[in-house]
């Protein structure tokens, strides 16, 4: 047992039970990671309380280190957080008809033709185009451009300067076609501003659509949050379209936007390109925010700070010599605290194939207790006094033999001077090869 135990003791780096220090310490690198992908500062903070109360006192039963389990705990709340599934579009109308809504610049003429071609693959589906961008003759162009590249047929009336009047027409002409989805492309404007709002709330009462869409560039960070409310509040929209979260583009935006206006994402859009288009699942863009920054490196250095700080307090008594029992003790109760000596055992990189077929005794520490709970408290401390008298005592008070002291002994023994052995840069070299 001597070798297994003083490997575990080495190896208990990154094991144990989630605590109030190393939550605390997480929740910072939580927070701050949350803000750097352009979260809100208040749901950052919401957020890191929620998380906070479900990690404290979780025990770590499973083959997951506590930092492990932190992610875990975060990843899961993260992805609750903006949805939990995806969410799907609505198109049982007959046609199906789509509105696009948001700013000027958002990406709604490009994402008008991505879903169209999102459509058509789906082979059951025949989609329209309708532009009702009276503003702009270019958007007009941009978007014949964009149907002729994806093969669907583009509605639009260049004389006429009434969106409203378009966009009903275009829903006409749909029918002639025998199109079965109708997606509205409209103007919008570089900021909120009340014709704006009036023009695509006329659009919205006439043409009743099945799903509004509320585009949004989700570069644009903390703005996006305040235009997403106020086009949920003149149109009460269906979803959320989160465009250019392609490259390193932040997706805070994701959950600030879920979190204010309670709408699902349903796809983002990744590119310029008519491909770039993907269905919205919150679980993955959970782990996305948590790339960032590299949270998950930085949760887990967060607990090994915690635990490298109590591996410090030991090692330094261990440089001045005195480690003692009550230290051999205290390490014991912590793997026992860990639960099962077996699976314990186990979760040390390597050890799990060698103890296959060996049973382990749970009760493998009791004698050691026993013995050691026999000691004095200066014997603890100083277990070069143990002379022979002294290790006949606690081998009567413990009811073992004294071979069996002076097997712990032993033991205690090799384990300080390993100890000692680990301390300067080779040893932490041994130490790296060991647990590899
Ligand atoms: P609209 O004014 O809302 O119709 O926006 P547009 O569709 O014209 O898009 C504005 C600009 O953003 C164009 O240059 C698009 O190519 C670009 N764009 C749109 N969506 C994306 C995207 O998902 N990723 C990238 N990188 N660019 C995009
Ligand atoms: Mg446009």
């Amino acid at each position: 047992l001597s070798d297994k135990l003083d490997k575990a003791l080495h190896n208990l780096k990154g094991h144990g039970k989630i605590t109030e220090i190393n939550v605390a310490e997480t929740m910072k690198e939580v927070r701050r990671a949350l803000l750097d992908a352009d979260v809100n500062f208040k749901i950052a903070k919401e957020f890191t309380n929620t998380v906070r109360e479900k990690a404290l006192g979780q025990n770590v039963l499973t083959n997951l280190k506590p930092g492990q389990l932190m992610v875990k705990i975060v990843k899961d709340e993260l992805t609750e957080l903006m949805g939990g599934d995806a969410a799907e579009l609505n198109l049982t109308g007959n046609p199906s008809v789509i509105l696009m809504s948001g700013l000027q610049g958002s990406g709604k003429t490009t994402f008008s033709g991505k879903l169209a071609n999102f459509l058509l693959k789906k082979k059951t589906k025949k989609p329209l185009l309708v532009a009702c961008d009276v503003y702009r003759p270019a958007a007009i162009d941009q978007l014949h451009i964009v149907g002729e590249q994806i093969g669907v047929e583009v509605y639009s009336d260049r004389g006429n300067t009434n969106p409203v009047a378009i966009a009903k027409d275009g829903i006409k002409k749909a029918k002639e076609l025998g199109c079965n989805v109708v997606i509205i492309d409209t103007a919008g404007r570089l900021a909120v501003d009340e014709q704006m709002m009036d023009e695509i709330s006329n659009i919205h009462k006439a043409i009743e659509p099945q799903e509004t869409l509320f585009v949004v560039d989700s570069m644009t960070g903390q703005d996006a949050v305040n235009t997403a409310k106020a086009f949920n509040d003149v149109l009460n929209f269906d979803g959320v379209i989160l465009t250019k979260l392609d490259g390193d583009t932040r997706g805070g935006a994701a959950i600030s936007i879920k979190s204010v206006v309670n709408k699902p994402i349903k796809f983002i859009g990744t590119g310029e390109k008519m491909e770039a288009i993907d269905v919205f699942y919150p679980s993955r863009m959970a782990d996305r925010i948590l790339g960032m920054g590299d949270v998950v490196s930085l949760v887990e250095r967060a607990q090994e700070q915690f635990d490298e700080e109590q591996a410090r307090k030991i090692q330094k008594k261990i440089a001045k010599n005195r480690f003692g029992f009550d230290d051999f003790l205290s390490q014991i109760h912590q793997i026992k605290k860990m639960g099962n000596m077996k699976d314990l055992m186990g979760m040390i990189p390597g050890m799990g194939k060698a103890l296959k077929g060996i049973e382990i005794d749970d009760d493998a520490f009791k004698h050691i207790e026993a013995m050691i709970y026999s000691m004095t408290p200066q014997e603890r401390s100083n277990p070069s006094m143990l002379n022979s008298s002294r290790k006949k005592r606690i081998a009567t008070g413990s009811g073992r033999s004294i071979q069996d002291v002076n097997q712990l002994l032993k033991q205690f023994d090799q384990m300080s001077k390993m100890m000692k052995m680990m301390q300067g840069s080779k040893g932490k070299q041994m130490m790296q090869m060991m647990q590899n």
